[in-house]
């Protein structure tokens, strides 16, 4: 697969998530993927052995830990083999934005939207449990899948177009889909029936809890 690799020109965009095993079972291993976006094959596979086992189960830290330990000895292991990393597509953890920044400076690091939505749907969820906030979870169908259309339907860089879409939903949910901020301007949708739209008290509270803790 090198070989194959590096006859195409030797560069590469990849895509890394790391699994831990639940903690409260076996919690010493993880699995690190690394997979070509461009063919769709797993071109890295690494089991780490979680270095803070002794510390007990933080299952958070634990698996922060598989996936940085992971990254590392993956692109260690492509660029022994001569592929050069054009771009990596990795989850939003601290320690692997750091990581790849410091040691990747010639790679673009760019977000996969998979685990943004899924912190979106997460906290959106939370959201609606709280007092006259129920509404909001005929949204998170809604919401998630804007997040999805926002990262797909923008060109690679055009982050200005990407926030004003993202950012567009609050207004959207209020049945409001002209004047939005920024370059995009007005929903590209046809006419919507009615339904259960958020009232701007409730949104408020939405988009301080939420939105602006999100930077795409
Ligand atoms: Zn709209």
């Amino acid at each position: 697969m090198m070989r194959t690799f590096r006859e195409r020109g030797g560069e590469v965009v990849v895509a890394g998530d790391g699994r831990a095993d639940s903690p409260g079972h076996c919690a010493k291993y993880g699995v690190y993927s690394l997979i070509d976006m461009n063919s769709g094959q797993v071109i890295g596979l690494h089991i780490v052995q979680s270095c803070i086992l002794h510390f007990q189960s933080n299952e958070v830290k634990l698996s922060y830990n598989i996936d940085l330990e992971g990254l590392k000895r993956a692109v260690s292991a492509l660029n022994g083999a001569g592929i050069n990393i054009l771009e990596i597509i990795t989850d939003r953890h601290m320690q692997i934005q750091k990581w790849i920044r410091e040691n990747m400076p010639f790679t673009v690091h760019s977000f996969d939207v998979w685990h943004i939505a899924k912190g979106v749907k997460k906290k959106l969820l939370s959201l609606a449990k709280e007092k006259d906030c129920q509404d909001v979870s005929r949204w998170i169908k809604s919401i998630t899948n804007h997040l999805y259309w926002t990262a797909a339907s923008c060109n690679k860089g055009d982050s200005d177009l990407m926030e004003s879409k993202w950012k567009s939903v609050s207004s959207h949910v209020q049945n409001i889909h002209h004047g939005h901020q920024g370059p995009y301007k007005e929903c590209q949708h046809d006419l919507l029936q009615d339904r259960v739209w958020l009232k701007p008290g409730k949104l408020a509270f939405l988009y301080n809890y939420y939105y602006l803790q999100l930077t795409l």
